[in-house]
């Protein structure tokens, strides 16, 4: 009798061990993995300095250059993310580099200087030439499918990105896997490159002069950043 009940103990206490062990697992899992807002994002407004990017010809003989619409737009995206509580770090913050030598040399400055300050996003802000036959326009999001973060990210800035100016763009963002550029090229640091429009396109070019058009761009990639889009 007395040998029953402590097998009887010892039975009840694996099968206590195992409910326990089994929370713990349970709780310690994190939910919506990878859906989390990022605490600290490395902004990058591509180019600056001697490298103009693209150059746009706006009617009546101005011009609109790359450099200088990613940077006003990074700066827009910075303060709206500030204010929602994300840390942010710029790559630069005036029409400056960290490098004076080559252009695959500043991407690798900026890709080391986002790794090291252990960011927990790259964003990557260009936008696009085509000097091909037929129409290009409309916004585009890059990520590398070998990254969940990145593609989670990705999309939902893309998806922020159609809400908010496919109506002006006409257009929806399309949302691109393909890792071969280089800020993306390591899964290991999630980042999206955004390409905020065609400025060879005249109309696309008018529509990313505008003050306004470019603050919804920065609206919409910050609400599809911090998970505000449904
Ligand atoms: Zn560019």
């Amino acid at each position: 009798m007395g040998e029953k009940r402590k097998n009887l103990c010892r039975i009840l206490s694996a099968f206590i061990l195992c409910i326990a062990l089994a929370f713990a697992i349970r709780v310690t899992v994190p939910q919506n993995e990878g859906l989390a807002v990022p605490a600290m994002v490395y902004l990058d407004p591509g180019h600056g300095g001697f490298d103009f990017g693209a150059v746009g010809h706006l009617a009546g003989g101005g011009r609109l250059l790359e450099k200088e619409l990613v940077l006003h737009v990074a700066q827009d995206c910075a303060t709206r993310l500030r204010t929602a509580g994300v840390e942010v770090l710029l790559s630069r913050e005036a029409d400056e580099r960290l490098t004076y030598t080559t252009a695959p040399d500043e991407v690798r400055a900026r890709r080391a200087a986002a790794g090291e300050a252990g960011v927990d996003l790259v964003l990557s802000l260009h936008a696009n030439a085509y000097a091909g036959q037929g129409r290009a326009y409309g916004p585009r999001v890059y990520y590398n499918p070998e990254s969940e973060p990145s593609k989670q990210a990705a999309e939902r800035i893309a998806a922020a990105i159609s809400q908010h100016t496919g109506a002006l763009c006409g257009r929806e963002c399309r949302l691109v896997a393909d890792g071969s550029y280089y800020i993306l090229a390591d899964p290991a640091l999630p980042a999206v490159l955004i390409e905020l429009g065609f400025l060879s396109d005249t109309q696309e070019c008018a529509l990313l002069a505008d003050e306004g058009y470019q603050a919804k761009l920065a609206e919409a990639i910050c609400a599809g950043l911090l998970g505000e889009e449904t």
